[in-house]
């Protein structure tokens, strides 16, 4: 049995899978919650691997800022809760 607690990873988890989708290094870039405000680097951000994606949340409010899932080894990245990534 898996357990039913989500192993939470952080940011640099990754890392390599975020330089490949925007062609640079962005676990030292900062993103800002859309929920809450709260602006923090990507790597130190949570990130849940569920299984059929990555999902990076808010480690304040828990809101979903970045959602990678890779179709056909093209990896579609949702950023709608960051209310910026600098
Ligand atoms: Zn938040």
């Amino acid at each position: 049995m898996e357990p039913l607690e989500e192993r939470v990873l952080d940011g640099n988890a990754i890392g390599g899978l975020l330089a490949e989708v925007f062609g640079t290094e962005m676990t030292t870039a900062t993103g800002a919650c859309g929920s809450c405000g709260a602006a923090g680097q990507v790597a130190e951000l949570a990130v849940y691997r569920p299984g059929l994606g990555t999902v990076v949340r808010c480690r304040h409010c828990g809101n979903v800022l970045m959602v990678i899932v890779q179709i056909r080894g093209v990896a579609c990245v949702d950023l709608q809760g960051l209310a910026r990534l600098t």
